[in-house]
């Protein structure tokens, strides 16, 4: 009887592992096909200045499509694309769209900054400074209004390699944003050594943050260490109007979450800052 139901649960696992495998593929063969046909949909969600709620920028984040048109979320394809070998590219194209959507919303907000995300395969090739810059210049975009994401675990792998990518990012005016702060393994030494500009509190910490008063303590430590070594700070995932307020109270500057946007396709933000600026003209009007 053992002996059966010991097959029986070996049978549901290969059966499960296979299902697995071949969504990856197909996953794997979806992607091929967009990255060749210049096919990735990028949304962007607005970034706000928590102190007068104004959007200060946006985060691109990037979208698959499966033939049906239903929505991959990047969760399922980003590791898979750093493990074949198609995550450079991907970060090329995601890239090259924001900067293009986000020179127009420069007419509208010279300051306006897009934050792209980084894979780990991007920043550990030596020439991924060299060509943010041919690319930005190649757009005509201004290398001040970019910032780039990275988490931590990306910044342990070569401390030399990170260091010079980093300055010389710098050098070029681009902004370096830590990721899902927290919730890597890193040491804080880093943020001595290499030159960041905005720590992003990881979602994890804010959502909780009104309920448990660990996540609380971890909110307010790490807005207090960014103070004390002047980095910007900008909180993920503010879904509550009891987060805003208390991120607020604790001079946290920047923000974003579905409280104030979820991340929309490209006609869809045009639209929203379209709405933003009419309705601020409005409000001085009638001043
Ligand atoms: P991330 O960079 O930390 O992005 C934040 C994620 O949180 C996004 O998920 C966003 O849609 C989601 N989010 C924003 N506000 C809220 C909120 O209020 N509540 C909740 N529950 N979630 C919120 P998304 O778009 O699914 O992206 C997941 C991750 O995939 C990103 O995390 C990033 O690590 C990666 N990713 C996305 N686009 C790219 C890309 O172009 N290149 C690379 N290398 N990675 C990307
Ligand atoms: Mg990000
Ligand atoms: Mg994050
Ligand atoms: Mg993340």
């Amino acid at each position: 009887r053992a002996k059966h139901e010991g097959r029986k649960r070996h049978c549901f696992f290969s059966q499960a592992l296979e299902e697995s495998l071949m969504a990856r593929q197909e996953i794997e063969q979806w992607l091929r096909h967009a990255i060749r046909k210049d096919q990735l949909e990028v949304y962007y969600q607005p970034k706000i200045h928590l102190n007068n709620g104004q959007i200060y920028g946006a985060e691109a984040l990037v979208r698959l499509k499966d033939p049906n048109g239903a929505i991959i979320s990047p969760d399922k394809f980003i590791g898979l694309a750093e493990e074949v070998g198609l995550a450079p590219e991907l970060g090329r194209q995601v890239l090259v769209k924001a900067c293009k959507a986000a020179k127009k919303w420069l007419n509208t907000n010279s300051n306006f900054t897009i934050s792209v995300n980084v894979s780990a395969a991007q920043l550990r090739s030596r020439l991924f400074a060299q060509e943010l810059s041919d690319i930005l210049r190649s757009i005509g975009f201004p290398t001040g209004n970019l910032e780039i994401e990275v988490t931590e675990s990306m910044l342990m792998e070569d401390i030399d390699l990170v260091q010079n990518t980093f300055s010389a990012c710098h050098d070029l005016g681009i902004k370096i944003a830590i990721d899902d702060f927290g919730t890597g393994y890193s040491s804080l030494s880093y943020l001595k050594k290499f030159r960041v500009d905005t720590l992003k509190i990881d979602q994890s910490f804010v959502r909780d943050m009104t309920t448990d008063k660990n996540d609380c303590d971890i909110v307010k430590a790490v807005i207090q260490l960014g103070r004390s070594l002047n980095i910007d700070l900008c909180a993920e995932g503010i879904e509550l109007e009891e987060q805003y307020a208390q991120l607020r109270e604790m001079g946290c500057e920047q923000g974003q979450g579905y409280l104030f946007g979820r991340p929309v396709p490209l006609k869809e933000f045009d639209q929203l800052l379209k709405d933003t600026v009419d309705l601020s003209l409005l409000q001085t009007n009638s001043h």
